[in-house]
Order: structure tokens, then C-alpha cells, then sequence
């Protein structure tokens, strides 16, 4: 009997840059790709939110289905199930006669776990769990620092960064996979069987993205390769209007930051330096600064009171200031606007995201870990790092205390929108 190795993919819905997959495939005789819906994933929180929304749930079950396809194309399949990872994945290793199960780490609290009940199930059976890093642009033992010892200020951690560490080639996508064979790969959850709690109302989507490896990989060609009357137009946006949209699919890991990187690199090489190339790269630099972050500090991002010494006012309750914010109903129009926009197409920019956060937490008094729990439910890129990390330091209880000094509602609200443009014209 040869090697089989189970592929359990989490968030990492790809097959390039996948290290898991490239060593799986080399070292197995067989591979079991394996993918689990998580009904803790569709719970709702203490916090009056779910922890997924319709959008991002139909957009988790699109990138799924396309990994699906592209491990048909190569024929083989993607095992669908639903259920707790823990009891799901030992009764396949008995099943299947599994040699090893392979996956990548996450950093947050409740990911983690899961990954531990997993180990310590597989560990009573005398399989390994083996644990990949793949979601950040820099490999953490390529950081010219511990992670105890990273900078908690930015700008520290992006000079000595860019300075000291390199970005690693991409791994290359296995040119031929050898498949387990399984007599039912299973089907595709309705978005109605995995958010059972919600309301019809709630499952209607109109947004205009769409999940998976091939819808990533094509929207970042068309981001790098704009014509150029497109580039152009980029370069004469102010920075903070400059944006990729990428985001959602980095979240899934539908797409890889450092294919994101050299296929910038590539466009660079052809069309030279452009002031966007740039925002991504900056971008990503944040994205791993709070993946790191929580790394060295743990579930700190996600108490009310952060890093303050004094705890805030713990009012956890539903007020109707939270409601109306929620649903863009604050009477401020900037804010409903981009309220609305997210609970439609599940996306706002960055500066949209400050505006809208710093609008709760300093000019309507709510506790923003509520605010934050409503992103999580809402936003399609939501990672925890990314979120929480966010949300602290624009609530002013972050690790950088400087940065979280630095929101007010008013400059954010000029900066954007310095004549008052929009305001008279949604009350014209
Ligand atoms: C309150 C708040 C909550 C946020 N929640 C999330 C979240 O759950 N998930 C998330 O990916 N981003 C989050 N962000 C960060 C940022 O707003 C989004 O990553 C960005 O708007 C995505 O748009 P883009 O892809 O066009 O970004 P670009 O500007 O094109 O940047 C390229 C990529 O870099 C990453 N990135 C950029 N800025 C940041 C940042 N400040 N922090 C972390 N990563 C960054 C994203 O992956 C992004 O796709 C949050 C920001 C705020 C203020």
C-alpha cells in the first residue's frame, strides 16, 4: 500500500505558491484534498452579528467550487464535508488509510485551536499533524528579528524588513497530482444549509465579486496590466483612492502575497516603477505586521480593552446608535454611504473603514469590539489579524500607541471629502 497524504486546505484555496500541495504531492504515493465547512464558522457571536455573512459565505463557496474544478481538471476532486475538523478528519484517516494529514497554521485564537483538537485527535491514532506557513509575504524566519522582538511601531518593522529580508520565490504548481480514490467527493453546501440562523432577508448578495484562484489570478493581471489611459488615471488618484481590491481574495488565500509581489515585479520590469505597485506592496507589509502581531501578543487584539492599561466602559448591549450604524442610518451621509456600500457588495477601502470605525467608537460611544464583530460578519475579506489589528488601533487601545493616537473623525472626514462635496449633494 503506498503513502497518503490528507490535504486539509483551510485558507488556502489555490494550487500555485501552495507549499502544502507541492510537498504532499511529493512525497505522497496518493493525496486526499479535503475541505471542511465549519459550522462554528456560521454561528452567530455574542457580539449581535454572525461570524460569516451571505456575502462572504457565497463567496467562500465560490472559491471552493473553483478549487474543486481546478483539482478536476487534473483528475481529481476536492472532498466536501461538513461538520468539526477534529472528528471529521480521524474518521478519514481510519477510512482512507491516511499517513500523515498536512495543513496550513493560522495565527488567531479560535483557528489555532481548531488546529490543536486536530493534532491531539490525529496524535491518539500516531499520525502527524504537519503545519505549513503560507499566508504572509515574508516567511517569519526570514524576519531580520524573534518574533518577541518586532518592532511594535510600523514604520520600524517595514524599514528593517524591506532592509534585512527577502521575499521568497514562489513554489510551482505541481504538474501532475496522483489522487485518492473516494467513491462520493460530496456536494456543495446551499448558502441557506450553512447560515441556518439567518433570516431570507438576510440572504440576498449583489456584490460584484466573485471567489476563487482563477477570478484572483485574472482581476490581478487586469490590476497590473491597466492600459495605460487606466494607469494614468491611477496615477492622478490621490494615494488613499489608489486601491487594489485584492483583499478578498488574499483572505481565502485564493491568492498568494507573493505571487502578488513578483507578478508586480514582472509588470515593473515592463512597464517601470508605478506609484500603485507600491500601495499593494504597503499594503501587504500591513497585512503582515498584524499577522505578526498577533503572533507575539495573542488574543490581547480582541479584548475591549486592548492594550490600555484602564479598561473601557464594558456596554456590550444592542443600542439603536449600533443598529442605525449598522444599517447606514446614522444621519451623517458619508458614513450611512459607505455603511451601505459594505452591507451591499461586502467592501469599502481602507480610509472608508476609518471613517466608519472612528464614527462609532468617538463620535457615537460604542464599544468597538462590536464594530468589529459587525466587520467580521460583513466585510469579504476578513481575517482576524487584519480585522481586530484594525479596529484596535482605530479604537485607540492598539500596541502602537502613536498610531492609535491618530484617528479623529473630523480630519478623516475632511481628508476625504474636504469641500463637503457629498454631503450637499445627498441633500440636494
Ligand atoms: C477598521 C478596519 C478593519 C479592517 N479589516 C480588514 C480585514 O478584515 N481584512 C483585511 O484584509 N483588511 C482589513 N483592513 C485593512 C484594509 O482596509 C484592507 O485590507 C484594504 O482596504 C483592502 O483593499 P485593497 O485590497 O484595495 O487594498 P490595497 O490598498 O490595494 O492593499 C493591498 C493588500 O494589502 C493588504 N492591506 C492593505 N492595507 C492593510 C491594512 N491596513 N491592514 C492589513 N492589511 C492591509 C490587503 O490584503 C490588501 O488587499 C481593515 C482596516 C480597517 C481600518
Amino acid at each position: 500500500m503506498g503513502k497518503k497524504i490528507l490535504v486539509w486546505f483551510r485558507n488556502d484555496l489555490r494550487l500555485h505558491d501552495n507549499e502544502m500541495l507541492v510537498e504532499a504531492v511529493s512525497k505522497a504515493d496518493e493525496i486526499l484534498p479535503v475541505y471542511v465547512f465549519d459550522p462554528r464558522h456560521f454561528k452567530k457571536t455574542n457580539y449581535h452579528s454572525f461570524k460569516t455573512g451571505v456575502t462572504r459565505t457565497k463567496f467562500l463557496i465560490e472559491s471552493v467550487i473553483s478549487l474543486r474544478q481546478s483539482l478536476q481538471e487534473m483528475g481529481g476532486d476536492l472532498l466536501l464535508l461538513q461538520g468539526y475538523p477534529e472528528e471529521i478528519l480521524p474518521e478519514l484517516v481510519v477510512k482512507h488509510d491516511i499517513s500523515e494529514v498536512y495543513h496550513h497554521r493560522e495565527v488567531a485564537s479560535e483557528e489555532t485551536a481548531v488546529s490543536i483538537k486536530v493534532e491531539d485527535a490525529l496524535w491518539k491514532q500516531k499520525i502527524n499533524l504537519k503545519h505549513f506557513i503560507g499566508h504572509t509575504l515574508y516567511n517569519k524566519e526570514d524576519l531580520p528579528f524573534p518574533i518577541k522582538d518586532i518592532p511594535d511601531v510600523f514604520t520600524q518593522f517595514k524599514k528593517k524588513t524591506e532592509r534585512d529580508a527577502l521575499v521568497k520565490p514562489c513554489f510551482t504548481m505541481p504538474a501532475t497530482i496522483s489522487f485518492a480514490s473516494v467513491e462520493d467527493w460530496g456536494a456543495v453546501p446551499e448558502i441557506g444549509t450553512l447560515l441556518q440562523d439567518a433570516t431570507a432577508a438576510m440572504l440576498k448578495v449583489n456584490t460584484e465579486f466573485r471567489g476563487g484562484e482563477k477570478e484572483a489570478l485574472a482581476h490581478l493581471h487586469d490590476y497590473l496590466h491597466a492600459g495605460e489611459d487606466m494607469a494614468l488615471e491611477k496615477i492622478s488618484l490621490k494615494k488613499h483612492e489608489i486601491v487594489s481590491k485584492l483583499s478578498a481574495w488574499l483572505a481565502l488565500g485564493c491568492l498568494s502575497p507573493r505571487e502578488v509581489y513578483w507578478k508586480m515585479k514582472d509588470a515593473e520590469a515592463s512597464y517601470g516603477i508605478r506609484p500603485y505597485f507600491h500601495q499593494i506592496v504597503l499594503g501587504l507589509l500591513w497585512r503582515d505586521y498584524y499577522r505578526f502581531m498577533f503572533k507575539k501578543y495573542g488574543n490581547i487584539f480582541f479584548k475591549p480593552q486592548g492594550f490600555n492599561k484602564v479598561g473601557l466602559p464594558l456596554r456590550l448591549e444592542n443600542t439603536s446608535a449600533l443598529q442605525n450604524w449598522k444599517d447606514g442610518q446614522t444621519g451623517q451621509p458619508l458614513v450611512d454611504a459607505c455603511m451601505q456600500e459594505l452591507n451591499t457588495t461586502g467592501y469599502i477601502s481602507q480610509i472608508a473603514r476609518q471613517l466608519v470605525a472612528t464614527y462609532l467608537v468617538k463620535e457615537l460611544s460604542v464599544n468597538w469590539v462590536l464594530g468589529a464583530a459587525y466587520f467580521e460578519e460583513q466585510l469579504l475579506d476578513y481575517c482576524p489579524a487584519s480585522n481586530w489589528g484594525n479596529w484596535a488601533a482605530v479604537a485607540g487601545v492598539g500596541n502602537d500607541q502613536k498610531l492609535s493616537n491618530s484617528f479623529d473623525f473630523e480630519k478623516i472626514l475632511k481628508f476625504i471629502d474636504p469641500k463637503g462635496v457629498f454631503a450637499q449633494v445627498v441633500r440636494a
